[in-house]
């Protein structure tokens, strides 16, 4: 019999069964009273566990179409943008605010390092950028930028719009959107959720919407807030049919984020995070994100000399986890393994056995390492 393959890469995480019980439910009109009622209670929890008296949005689409959401409500051509970026997913808003006529400045990191306040603060008092973009957790490297930090900051700069892409830490990494002076904060459904792919949740504040109120109407029209606005205060309103599906998923998503308290769920995001780490370098990898600016949704971990990245990914599937490859000038070099949102102990041991035994078959001397590092770090109160 061959194992369960867990799903280890960095999203879409694991769905626990009472999740794809919502996904499975046979699906009522968007007008249905029990729906209209659903989506309502989504959206207040949305905001009250995020920290947030402004605006949510949900709407169908996934993580990029969000990032695009984000840029088209509150800047147009010739605007200047500051893309802080420090892997793979902050280099995306480069090319998607430069095909928008956006004037962009980048403030690049080394893959493995982090933003520093003070490079950005440096940056916005040489030229008044109309907002900056950060990724919380760049998904390429496992390191998650001081969103806090930044966000203290940006209160000396109150013409700048502070967009955070929580895409891979939302759920996961600690937030708080009012209290981190965010102005607009966005994930989709598949990572720290614990929800199928298919949902961009979207928090603006008060700030963003003065901006996007001024710019109406933009050239896009789905992902306008000015179109979605009146549903996500009426939830009986139509403009375009709400993923009925997913946003009852999103709603059992959102109990057991309740059920567990958002406090509990970060430390534990913390442990496991720590757990993971210890256990990959125990087997011989190296982490490629910096002591002290680890995040706690994924790991990046470079391979030991001699073990190869396609061979090592096709022995793990079969031994029983699907991990990710590296991005970019690190495909090959190291593998991504997620530990965020409904991953539970089970499966991250699971997951470190799968690599202990693949690391054996390729003759390395590791059974019992990760999984005595991974145990340690469990237990640690
Ligand atoms: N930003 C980050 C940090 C991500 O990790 C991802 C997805 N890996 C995206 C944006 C894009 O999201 P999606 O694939 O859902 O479009």
């Amino acid at each position: 019999m061959k194992n369960r393959k867990l799903l280890m890469i960095p999203g879409p995480t694991p769905v626990v069964r009472s999740i794809q019980d919502q996904m499975g439910r046979e699906t009522v009109a968007f007008g249905d009273p029990g729906f209209v009622g659903d989506f309502k209670s989504v959206l207040s929890d949305l905001k009250e566990l995020f920290g947030t008296s402004g605006e949510v949005f949900v709407v169908a689409g996934t993580g990029t179409m969000a990032m695009e959401m984000a840029l088209a409500n509150t800047l147009k051509a010739g605007d200047d943008l500051l893309v802080v970026s420090h892997g793979f997913f902050g280099d995306r808003f480069i090319d998607m605010a430069k095909r928008k006529g956006i004037r962009v400045d980048v403030l690049s990191y080394d893959w493995g390092k982090a933003p520093k306040v003070e490079e950005i603060e440096a940056r916005l008092t040489e030229k008044t950028y109309k907002a900056v973009t950060v990724t919380h957790v760049d998904t390429s490297t496992g390191v998650a930028a001081p969103v806090k930090a930044i966000g203290k900051m940006l209160e000396k700069f109150p013409d700048t719009l502070y967009i955070v892409d929580g895409v891979a830490a939302t759920g996961g990494e600690r937030v708080n959107i009012d209290e981190y002076n965010i102005d607009i904060l966005f994930t989709g459904s598949q990572k720290a959720f614990g929800v199928a792919p298919g949902l961009a949740i979207l928090w603006a504040g008060a700030k963003a919407m003065d901006r996007a109120k001024a710019l109406e109407p933009i050239p896009e029209h789905y992902i306008s807030f000015e179109k979605w606005l009146p549903i996500m205060h009426d939830t009986s309103k139509y403009y375009a049919t709400p993923a009925i599906n997913m946003i009852w998923a999103l709603k059992e998503s959102l109990s057991i984020m309740k059920a567990e308290g958002m406090e509990n769920r970060y430390q534990r995001h913390e442990q496991n995070a720590r757990a993971m780490q210890a256990a990959a370098e125990a087997m011989g990898f190296k982490l490629l994100a910096e002591e002290g600016a680890r995040g706690v949704t994924l790991s990046c971990c470079l391979y030991p000399e001699g073990v190869d990245d396609a061979e090592f990914r096709r022995v793990l599937a079969e031994e029983g986890a699907m991990v990710a490859g590296g991005l970019a000038a690190y495909a090959g070099k190291l593998f991504r393994i997620g530990h965020m949102g409904n991953t539970d102990q089970h499966e991250l041991l699971g997951a470190v056995a799968a690599i202990e035994r693949t690391l054996h078959q390729a003759g390395l001397d590791v059974l019992g390492k990760g999984l005595t590092a991974l145990q340690q770090e469990l237990v640690r109160d």
